[in-house]
């Protein structure tokens, strides 16, 4: 059984007193850490307070990107090193935002995967492409080709320590186009694109997630797809109520 996974991503919102402030108001309200993982991706310099703030809520506390380096003269950069130390959990890699904005490549997004799994900071690999076409043992398989690079050099071992999310373009800040069929059709594509590439076990424990215009009224839709496995909910996560809904959606 994979445990479902709802994050929170805030992007360059809230401020250190805004986080806290936030994590305090859903500590006692969210769902048992042992049935479903509760997660926010905020700003670097709000992280430690958060990690404090949630306690042993089970709440878990993620960065929204990282350096490939762990230390050295990178003026800016934010360290994994620094991550794990601050306690905090995962740390999204190749969201579109940082691929589109930031010209983010594979490769860089590849190095910067390996460097998480080195240091014990589970990757959330953020996939926006649309499927390829490709001839797989005489069947037309759907691969994600994207994805494929940014695993290069993940061992069988360490996939298994990694969350996957599907964040087609058309959907992440549109509002109106979360399509629940669409979600689980990639889902369930990067599933099989993991099979093929390493085994059918594994892809079978891997947690894929859905990003893409998650609000409280499609959120029970999108949680019901057989292959998505949680989601990571933008603009509709800033607000307490509406996160609150979200995590409570069963
Ligand atoms: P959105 O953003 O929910 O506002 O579409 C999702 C994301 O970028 O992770």
């Amino acid at each position: 059984m994979r445990k479902p996974f709802i994050a929170a991503n805030w992007k360059m919102h809230k401020n250190v007193q805004e986080s806290v402030e936030f994590v305090d108001a859903i500590k006692g309200k969210l769902p048992d850490p042992q049935e479903i993982e509760v997660g926010i991706a905020a700003q670097a310099f709000a992280l430690p307070s958060m990690v404090h703030a949630a306690d042993d809520s089970g709440l878990k506390i993620i960065a929204q990107n990282a350096a490939a380096e762990y230390s050295g003269a990178f003026t800016g950069e934010i360290s994994l090193r620094g991550l794990a130390d601050a306690g905090v959990s995962y740390v999204m890699l190749g969201h579109i935002e940082r691929r589109h904005l930031f010209h983010e490549d594979n490769e860089l997004v590849n190095r910067k995967v390996l460097a998480a799994l080195q240091m014990g900071v589970t990757p959330i690999i953020c996939t926006d492409e649309t499927m390829v076409q490709k001839e797989v043992n005489g069947e037309i398989h759907y691969v994600f080709q994207q994805l494929m690079s940014v695993l290069r050099g993940v061992s069988l071992d360490q996939i298994k320590n990694v969350v996957v999310s599907y964040e087609p373009s058309w959907a992440v800040g549109y509002g109106q186009h979360a399509n629940p069929v669409l979600a689980e059709e990639g889902c369930r594509q990067i599933r099989r694109t993991i099979a093929d590439n390493y085994t059918y076990e594994i892809a079978d424990k891997i947690r894929i997630l859905y990003g893409g215009s998650v609000n409280p009224d499609n959120i029970g839709m999108i949680m019901n797809k057989p292959d998505v496995d949680g989601v990571l909910i933008g603009r509709a996560s800033l607000d307490v109520d509406n996160f609150l809904r979200m995590v409570n959606y069963l």
